[in-house]
Formats: structure tokens, sequence, C-alpha cells
């Protein structure tokens, strides 16, 4: 199949990785909203949300709490968001179901940025280093 997260899930594509076991694999957004912007997936390919089985949605949300409560320590985040996009409409670009966690810095902020910076391979590779939970 011709998805990118299925070959970041099979390591054909290389990715910075931060947590992985059996059933899900956490790596950096190379196109961080803030640092530590971190994908969640499961390695069994589905498109979104609506058609993921009970079971392995169960193991994501799990990893995606595990995943957010690492990196808020670990980054000394204030609070993160998670989001996570149906469908084009909803602007989402990759058709494998993914959560993002968005670690979040600072005041009091209700505001949600969609913009996207510019990821450095160099210091994302630094951080991913920095903050992978070891198996
Ligand atoms: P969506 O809008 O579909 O919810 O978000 C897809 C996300 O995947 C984007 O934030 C984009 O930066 C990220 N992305 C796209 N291609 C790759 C890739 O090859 N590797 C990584 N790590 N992230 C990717
Ligand atoms: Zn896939």
């Amino acid at each position: 199949m011709n998805c990118i997260f299925c070959k970041i899930a099979a390591g054909e594509i290389p990715s910075f990785k931060v947590y992985e076991d059996d059933l899900v694999l956490a790596y950096l957004d190379i196109n961080p909203f803030a640092k530590g912007h971190t994908l969640v997936i499961p390695k069994k390919h589905s498109e979104g949300l609506l058609d993921t089985d009970d079971e392995t949605l169960a193991a994501v949300i799990q990893r995606v709490k595990k995943v957010a409560a690492h990196l808020k320590a670990k980054l000394g985040a204030d609070g993160f968001n998670i989001l996570q996009n149906n469908g084009e409409a909803a602007g989402q670009t990759v058709k494998h179901l993914h959560f993002h966690i968005v670690p979040r810095f600072g005041g009091a902020s209700t505001e949600i940025a969609f913009a996207n910076g510019k990821g450095d391979f160099g210091e994302l590779e630094k951080l991913a280093a920095q903050i992978r939970i070891q198996g």
C-alpha cells in the first residue's frame, strides 16, 4: 500500500522515534506546531477514527496518554493539545490514523495554531533521542 505512515511503521522510511511497541509507534512530526509535537499511530493501517477497530483504538489512545504524560514531564510543558483530523475537509493530509500531541508552553491560551513550523532535522533527531521512551 502506498501509505507514508505504513512505510514509517515498517521502518522503510526513517522517523524520529519517541515510542514503539507491538501495536503502536510514536514519532516527531517533521513540521512541528511546537517543540515535541508528536504523532501516535497504530501500526495496522486504517484511514481515520471511524474505520479503526475498537481494540486498536483503545491501544492507541492509551499510548497517546502515556506519551503525552511523558512529554509533559520531560519537556516541562504547561499543557498539551490532542488533535485528530478526519477527512480532507477537516485538514487531514495523511490518510493513516494519527493523533497529534502538541505540547504547549507558557500562559493560558485557548488558541490552536494550525500553521506548521519548518522542522530542523538535526534538532528533531537530538530531541527524539532526548525524549525517547525506552521499551
Ligand atoms: P494531518 O493534517 O493529516 O492531521 O497531519 C499530518 C501530519 O503529518 C502533518 O503535521 C505533517 O507535518 C506530518 N507528516 C507528513 N509527512 C510526514 C513524514 O514523512 N514524517 C513525519 N514524521 N511527519 C509527517
Ligand atoms: Zn497506512
